[in-house]
């Protein structure tokens, strides 16, 4: 049964009627890591896996969630101190409450919502789960918020009832996803294009990699190198009063700092300059359809956050080489690094032994199988029924 049907036999069972059917995705990010706090570009696009929630106004002031998943109920009413115990319903009740804090209308509901992002992977089922509901709530109390609010609606939420700081790119991927495009956001203007990007119609695909691990450093590493990339443009900004970010400067103005800053400040801002580049050499191939230069682009990538960002892991790193080994097309960690999934473009005729060597080799050599996701860029927040 599929996931609409199966949502839809809950909720009429629970509640009687039929109601609305919203849906939203996950999403990959192309190219463009650790850019959005140094003001630069992320490349993301949303996929073909998400949430799916059916919904009806009951004419109460309470919200009543089924999840199929987890088969739980939570229930809860739309006051601040009506936040409920479940972890999973957090992210509804956030979303509720974000809408009200910016004026909108929320009516108690009746949901069940099921999912197939993976959870906790790095393809952000949470930001699948928020903007479903930010888009459902919006469209049936008629509150006519932007995707833009939306998006900030599901990241407020985050912060505030999840406690999680995340930037606006999951959310904005899962509010403006449009089917074979990516979306180059910048991160300190907000502003976005969209590039077409149809592996398929070019004879590649876009598979992810997970290596199931996640390495206990990541977020102490991480404030680590947002310190580093300050430190460094701070230096900068000496000489370059206008640079307010990495994003601001140019190559050579880190240069001219290099025996000011501590080597390591230095090979994290090096990184950082050539991954804002990358996002639009990456941008400008694929107006030429060039899918080679764009996977070349990945590997660099990949390259600079093993080596100079030094946010990579072994696993990792035996992933990308195997990429490598196997002339795969492109091949890169995805997400803030020290474990979870690489994103892979690969040639179709390559996808089979691709894959087969990767759980082969990597199962011998680290005593699990990694996960494959197959992903195509698809449409973010809607509503289909
Ligand atoms: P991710 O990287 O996938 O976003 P998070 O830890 O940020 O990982 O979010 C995962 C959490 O989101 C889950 O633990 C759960 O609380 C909630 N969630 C996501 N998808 C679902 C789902 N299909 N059903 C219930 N809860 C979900
Ligand atoms: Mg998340």
């Amino acid at each position: 049964m599929d996931i609409q049907a199966k949502i839809h036999q809950k909720f009429t069972e629970m509640y009687g009627e039929d109601g609305a059917v919203f849906a939203s995705a996950g999403r990959i990010n192309l190219i463009g890591e650790h850019t959005d706090y140094n003001g630069g570009y992320v490349f993301p696009g949303a996929i073909d896996k998400g949430i799916v929630a059916e919904i009806k106004l009951n004419g109460t002031d309470r919200v009543n969630l089924y999840s199929v998943d987890y088969d739980a109920r939570s229930s809860f009413g739309l006051e601040e101190s009506d936040k409920p115990a479940e972890a999973w319903a957090c992210y509804v009740f956030g979303v509720c409450r974000e809408t009200i804090k910016r004026g909108g209308k929320v009516a108690g509901f009746d949901a069940a919502f099921a999912g197939d992002v993976p959870l906790g992977a790095g393809l952000s089922s949470s930001a699948a789960l928020e903007s479903c509901f930010a888009f459902a709530i919006n469209e049936l109390n008629g509150n006519g918020i932007d995707k833009f609010e939306l998006a900030r609606i599901g990241q407020s939420t985050e912060h505030n009832y999840c406690g999680v700081k995340c930037g606006i790119m999951d959310q904005f991927a899962s509010c403006f996803g449009k089917a074979g495009c990516l979306i180059r956001l910048n991160c300190k203007t907000l502003e976005y294009k969209y590039f077409p990007f149809d592996p398929a119609a070019h004879g590649y695909r876009l598979v992810l990699v997970d290596s199931c691990v996640k390495h206990e450093l990541a977020s102490s590493a991480y404030n680590k190198r947002r310190l580093s990339c300050e430190n460094a443009a701070a230096a900068i900004r000496k000489n370059h009063p206008e640079v307010e970010t990495l994003s601001d400067s140019k190559r050579l103005w880190l240069e001219e700092v290099r025996g000011e800053i501590p080597e390591e400040d230095f090979l994290r801002a090096e990184y950082v300059i050539g991954e804002l580049q990358r996002v639009l050499d990456v941008c400008d191939a694929l107006e030429r359809d060039d899918f080679e230069t764009a996977g070349e682009m990945m590997y660099q990538t990949h390259f600079g956050m093993s080596k100079l960002y030094e946010v990579s892991c072994e696993e990792l790193d035996f992933l990308n080489k195997l990429a490598r080994k196997m002339d795969v097309t492109g091949s890169r960690v995805m997400g803030g690094g020290f474990g979870g999934c690489t994103i892979n473009l690969v040639k179709e005729e390559l996808y089979q032994p691709f894959i087969d060597a990767a759980k082969s080799q990597f199962e011998a050599r680290f005593g699990h199988a990694p996960k494959i996701y197959d992903v195509v860029i698809s449409d973010g927040a809607r509503r289909i029924a």
